[in-house]
């Protein structure tokens, strides 16, 4: 906390973002008391939001800013996506149980009642599984559209997450894979939802190469930036297609943090996320909503942050590297239609492009991304902003 105050003084335009995000009412609510007290004083829907709220800060912020009901469909979007992934990453379950468990789990969301006691590796993620019949009875007092969408999902990433708990991620197919399961489905089904709603248009539904693109950039981001600590957990996501040109065992990078070989990977596998960002950039021209665009482009442009930061950074190696809090604070408030989007995305672009260095092995294909980004940015300014003709591309829902 002090260093994180410290590194803020030094850019005083920061400073007053940080301020400014306090006094905007943008800070979630503070629900202080652990979540298993909150539980017998909360009814259905505040145990919910609180459960957000404990599960996950950053998103509970842009969640709580949807308009209508959609805050509700998103709410328990994530909760039930939560319940799942914390079935998946608790490695003390035994594996038939947890392929059990993994395959039927959006079965068991619609189950009045159901809930799993012990299980997930974080207090408030067993808390929440244990008091899932919570948001089982939200869920069921949602509208049949959202319900469908959500039952669709979590029915898809249970199957998926089930297959990968078996095998490692090898190939960059599998890595693909892995994270169109675990994000990429995420962003095709808040893109049914937007739909359902009807706060955006029926069309976006259809858009699932796009969606798919906008979890991968950011599930990715993720995976990129955390290998310190899941390496620390035992868990690998790197795939081994990629890492193993650079080293003999992933472990090594961190012995190694300064060598070109350990930046060059580093550096490779953020090439290899850049890929998607043009995607995100269309998608987000889609989008009509103020606070559907808000909720969409903060995580994007958090991600596009962390990218320019971690490319040939070392740190990687030895801690998580994130994005000063005063930058956050102040991407969070100015993110908010996209002109100032772009504006961001285009400064970490060059950011980036500034950070190449000729010898990287993958010098060349980073260039060009980073340029097909530049068009991508150009392209919204310079074409009018209307809804593309959705109907022309019903027939694009198959993505692998
Ligand atoms: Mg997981």
């Amino acid at each position: 906390m002090i260093l994180d105050l410290l590194t803020t003084v030094i850019q005083p335009s920061e400073l007053g973002s940080v301020v400014r995000l306090k006094l905007s009412g943008l800070q979630n609510k503070n629900y202080n008391a652990p979540l298993t007290e909150l539980a017998g004083k909360l009814d259905d829907r505040e145990f919910c939001y609180a459960a957000l709220n404990k599960v996950s800060r950053s998103f509970a912020v842009v969640i709580q800013h949807l308009p209508g009901d959609l805050q509700d469909a998103v709410c328990i979007f994530y909760l039930v996506l939560r319940g799942l992934d914390s079935i998946e990453d608790d490695m003390s379950i035994p594996l038939e149980k947890k392929l059990h468990l993994l395959r039927s789990f959006n079965e068991l969301s619609k189950q009045r009642g159901w809930n799993i006691t012990g299980t997930g590796d974080k207090e408030d993620y067993r808390q929440l599984l244990a008091d899932y019949q919570k948001v089982t009875n939200v869920y069921l007092q949602l509208k049949p559209d959202y319900r469908l969408v959500i039952d669709n999902i979590t029915k898809q990433m249970g199957h998926g997450m089930a297959d990968f708990a078996e095998k490692n991620v090898k190939t960059v197919g599998d890595y693909d894979l892995y994270c169109h399961y675990v994000a990429g489905l995420v962003g095709i089904g808040l893109s049914g939802l937007f739909s359902a709603s009807g706060y955006e248009h029926a069309g976006l539904e259809q858009q699932k190469t796009i969606a798919n693109s906008m979890g991968l950039f950011l599930q990715k981001t993720n995976i990129v930036r955390d290998y310190f600590e899941d390496i620390q957990s035992g868990r690998t996501f790197w795939p081994e297609e990629v890492w193993s040109q650079y080293a003999e065992k992933l472990e090594d990078f961190k012995k190694s943090p300064e060598s070109a070989a350990s930046l060059a990977c580093l550096n490779h596998l953020v090439t290899d996320a850049l890929q998607h960002v043009p995607d995100c950039i269309v998608y987000m021209k889609m989008i009509q909503n103020p606070q559907v665009f808000r909720f969409c482009a903060i995580p994007q442009v958090m991600a596009m942050a962390t990218m320019a930061k971690i490319y040939d950074n070392p740190d990687v190696y030895r801690s998580v590297v994130k994005i000063r809090k005063g930058l956050a604070a102040r991407l969070m408030l100015e993110t908010n239609d996209m002109e100032s989007l772009t504006y961001f995305l285009e400064k970490f672009t060059y950011k980036l492009m500034r950070k190449l260095q000729p010898e990287d092995p993958n010098y060349l294909l980073a260039k060009k991304r980073l340029h097909r980004i530049i068009e991508a940015i150009d392209a919204t300014r310079v074409t009018p902003a209307i809804m593309p003709d959705l109907n022309d591309n019903i027939e694009q829902s198959v993505l692998f």
